[in-house]
């Protein structure tokens, strides 16, 4: 076996985000093909063979990449619209306009939404994609084969809708699918696309949209395909207040109860938003293992609500943060989520006590990799782990004054990107996409959100 190629990064701060939230004023980092083979103060052990890049980072801080753990990759065609309504009323508004999507105008969205994330520092995104209208091409390939092109490491959750309006959904019958198409071609994407190795770029989740426009028989018959596969489950749940009395109606519970008589509380669930959950609901994500994808932008877009993340986090809950589609935060930018989160946990009941800067970190990195299933692989700076990390550049005039790196990214303005690596292969150069020609992806997406607008 060849010698494994080493890259050296010197003189940074780091935060590593490990179990003790180890953290160096001035450390260095060895990368040794895809993985990290040490991290420390000072500089880089002597005698290393096999260096082929040596990057001098002074005046930057190293943390791992982000991980974003709830996103919609195609609303990055249909941003800026329905600006002030509320879930159930933003969702009507959109929906006829979803249904006209294509492949064209879906791999347009996913490489417009993993292009900004990726220069802000994600390096794990995550697409829920749940509007497939028939005979439009293949949509969960185009989204593989943008992560791909971007560099970054992926999971697709292969989403679903089957109850339209005629059986008491939100959704209009002509964008939903049946319970057998949709079943069937979940199973075929986990079949085409997923990957179960360490270090895969490429993970397919089982992923039904919601309770209010998911028959009950698909969100059984989902986790079923799911534990047979092996693979992970995602849905929303608990947005809002209309969602909570939509599910006392009509199936007589609250969501966290209707999720655990569908099969649909474990380890290997991850659910996004979560804003509206008493004690006793908490107390089920922990006694259980699910984990939660923290929306704090989106949820305030669409006046959800706050979530209880210092009692979920408390409760010993996994949870990561996401941007959440971008027809509901615009920005489409997950660093500026470890901030919003940050303030939006101390405008809640335990104020300064809520959440600290350190935990907002954690939430961004570690927090989002336990609620994909890959704690073992990424989301800290260890020894052994995927080389996925990040240089934030902290001595320009934004930043250079405040006393703590960490301080500095998650409550000063967002930190310029100067390098991103994805298991050690670099995808970001100052602030750049080292893959993707930014400027023609601009055009594409404007060309295709008119041909959206238009259809
Ligand atoms: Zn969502």
């Amino acid at each position: 076996m060849a010698p494994a190629e080493r890259i050296v990064i010197e003189n940074c701060a780091i935060a590593t985000v490990d179990a003790d939230d180890t953290e160096y004023a001035t450390g260095h980092l060895v990368l040794a093909g895809d993985r990290i083979e040490s991290v420390g103060a000072g500089p880089a052990p002597e005698g290393l063979t096999g260096v082929t890049r040596r990057i001098d980072a002074t005046g930057h801080l190293a943390t791992p990449g982000l991980v974003n753990t709830h996103h919609h990759f195609y609303q990055w065609l249909t941003r800026g619209l329905a600006t002030d309504h509320n879930l159930f009323d933003w969702l009507t508004a959109l929906y006829p306009t979803w249904a006209r999507i294509d492949e064209d105008m879906v791999s347009a969205g996913a490489r417009g939404s993993l292009a900004m994330m990726a220069r802000g520092g994600v390096t794990t995104a995550m697409d829920h994609h749940y509007v497939y209208p028939r005979g439009t091409g293949d949509l969960s390939g185009a989204i593989v084969r943008a992560a791909r092109d971007t560099g970054v490491r992926f999971t697709l959750a292969r989403g679903s809708m089957d109850r339209g309006e005629s059986d008491g959904g939100l959704p209009p019958d002509f964008a939903v699918e049946s319970l057998d198409e949709a079943l069937a071609a979940t199973e075929a994407t986990v079949r085409e696309h997923h990957d179960a190795s360490f270090g895969a770029l490429t993970q397919v989740a089982v992923a039904p949209c919601s309770p209010f426009s998911v028959s009950t028989e698909l969100m059984k018959q989902g986790a079923e395909l799911a534990r047979r596969l092996g693979v992970r489950l995602h849905t929303h749940g608990s947005e809002t207040v209309e969602e909570e009395k939509f599910c006392h109606e009509l199936f007589g519970m609250g969501p966290t109860e209707y999720f655990e008589s569908t099969g649909w509380l474990g380890e290997d669930v991850w659910m996004a938003h979560c804003v509206h959950m008493n004690d006793s609901d908490i107390a089920a994500f922990a006694r259980t293992g699910t984990g939660v994808a923290h929306c704090p932008s989106s949820n305030a877009r669409l006046a959800a609500g706050i979530a209880r993340v210092p009692d979920l986090l408390r409760a010993g809950v996994p949870v990561g943060l996401g941007v959440d589609g971008t027809a509901s935060n615009e920005s489409g930018e997950l660093h500026t989520e470890l901030r919003n989160a940050l303030l939006v946990a101390r405008l809640g009941p335990h104020r300064e006590a809520a959440l600290t800067t350190r935990q907002a970190l954690r939430l961004g990195t570690y927090g989002g990799a336990q609620v994909l299933g890959r704690a073992a692989e990424i989301g800290s700076l260890e020894p052994g782990k995927l080389a996925d990390l990040v240089l934030w550049r902290m001595d320009t005039l934004a930043h250079a004054s405040v006393a703590d790196p960490v301080a500095a990214l998650v409550l000063g303005a967002p930190a310029p990107v100067t390098a991103s690596f994805v298991g050690g292969r670099q995808i970001v150069a100052d602030g750049g996409l080292l893959h993707v020609d930014e400027d023609a992806l601009a055009r594409t997406t404007r060309e295709q959100a008119r041909r959206l607008a238009r259809s």
